[in-house]
C-alpha cells in the first residue's frame, strides 16, 4: 500500500514535470486587451511572431477590447494557468487601473506571472492635421479657449491614452469632451480623418502618420527627441517640461502557471529583444527596449507594484 501511493506520488511529479519539458504542445493564445492594429497590438505581434520560432509553436493573438483594456486582462487573469494562455499587459491595464477602477477583478501586484517587459513607448500629444496650432504652446492655448468645442479620443478609461492624457488635460487645466475607442488604432483612424480633435498615444502608434503628414505632432513627452521622430520636440523644448511618461508593454501568464513554463517564455522573450530583426522593428517605431537588468519575470513583478503606487495617487488627484 504504501509503496503504492508513494510511485502514484512519483508519478504525479514526473507527469508534471514532464509537461513542463514538452511545452508548449499546441499553439499558444496572447490576448491583448485592446482593438488589432493599435500600439499594444502591434508589440505584441511584433514579439510574439519571435517568441513562436523560438518555442516551436505558434504564439496567436487574439484581440479582446473593452473597459480600457481591463476586460481582456480579467479574462486572460480567469484563464487556466497551463501556458496556453498569455497576455501582453501595459501601465494602464497593470499600472493605472486599479486607481480607476474600484471593482477591478484582478490585482495586478498578485493575480499573475510576470514574464517580462516587452518595450517601453513614449507618449506623444498628437492632434488632426487641421488643428489651429502650430507647436505646443500653440495648442495648449487653443484648448484653453475652446475647451467646450475640442474633443479627445482615448482607447477607455484606465487605458495609457487615456490615463496621460488625464495628466496632460490636468497640468493645463481643461476638460475636454472625451470619446472611447476599442483602441487607439481605430482612435488614430478617426483622427487621421479629422472626426476627433487630439490624443495622447504610444509613440509606436504613430511614426508612420506622422511622418506622412496626415496627423501633427506637438510634442514627445521625454526627455530626449525620439531617434524614429527627429523633427518631433521634447516636452521639454515645447515648454512642457513636467509633463514627461513613457509607457510600457509587459507579457504576463495568469497565477500558478507552472514556473518551468515561466522560464520558457520568458527566455524566449529575451531572446526576442537580441534578435536583429524583432528589435530593428520595434526601434523603428519609436519603441525603447528593456536593458538586460529589466528583462525576466522577478524584475518585472517589483516594477508593476512600484507602478501601481506610483500611479495611484497621481491619477486619484488628476481625476478630481
Ligand atoms: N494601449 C493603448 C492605450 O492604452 C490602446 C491600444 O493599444 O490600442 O491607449
Amino acid at each position: 500500500m504504501r509503496t503504492s501511493i508513494l510511485a502514484l506520488a512519483a508519478a504525479v511529479v514526473l507527469t508534471g514535470s514532464a509537461q513542463a519539458q514538452t511545452y508548449p504542445q499546441r499553439p499558444i493564445n496572447m490576448i491583448v486587451p485592446f482593438a488589432a492594429g493599435g500600439p499594444t497590438d502591434i508589440v505584441a505581434r511584433i514579439v510574439a511572431e519571435n517568441m513562436s520560432k523560438t518555442l516551436g509553436q505558434q504564439i496567436v493573438v487574439e484581440n479582446v477590447a473593452g473597459a480600457g483594456g481591463t476586460t481582456g486582462i480579467t479574462r486572460a487573469a480567469q484563464s487556466k494557468p497551463d501556458g496556453y494562455t498569455i497576455m501582453m499587459g501595459h501601465m494602464g491595464t497593470h499600472g493605472a487601473a486599479p486607481a480607476l477602477y474600484p471593482n477591478l477583478k484582478y490585482d495586478p501586484t498578485k493575480d499573475f506571472e510576470p514574464i517580462g517587459m516587452a518595450a517601453g513607448t513614449p507618449i506623444l500629444i498628437v492632434a488632426k492635421k487641421d488643428f489651429p496650432a502650430n507647436n505646443l504652446k500653440e495648442m495648449i492655448a487653443y484648448l484653453k479657449a475652446n475647451s467646450d468645442k475640442v474633443n479627445q479620443a482615448h482607447a477607455g478609461i484606465g487605458a495609457v491614452s487615456h490615463m496621460t492624457c488625464i495628466l496632460f488635460n490636468s497640468q493645463i487645466g481643461v476638460k475636454p469632451a472625451a470619446v472611447p475607442y476599442s483602441g487607439t488604432g481605430p482612435a488614430l483612424n478617426d483622427l487621421v480623418s479629422g472626426q476627433v480633435d487630439y490624443m495622447c498615444d504610444q509613440i509606436v502608434n504613430l511614426v508612420s502618420q506622422i511622418k506622412a503628414g496626415s496627423i501633427k505632432a506637438f510634442a514627445i513627452a521625454m526627455p530626449e527627441r525620439s531617434p524614429a521622430l527627429p523633427d518631433v520636440p521634447t516636452t521639454k523644448e515645447a515648454g512642457m517640461p513636467d509633463y514627461e511618461v513613457t509607457a510600457w508593454n509587459a507579457v504576463f501568464a495568469p497565477k500558478d502557471t507552472p514556473k518551468e513554463i515561466v522560464t520558457a517564455l520568458s527566455s524566449a522573450l529575451d531572446k526576442a529583444l537580441d534578435d536583429a530583426g524583432t528589435k530593428g522593428r520595434l526601434l523603428d517605431l519609436g519603441g525603447v527596449l528593456p536593458t538586460k537588468a529589466e528583462r525576466g519575470g522577478d524584475w518585472l513583478g517589483a516594477f508593476v507594484k512600484k507602478e501601481v503606487a506610483r500611479w495611484t495617487p497621481v491619477l486619484k488627484e488628476a481625476s478630481k
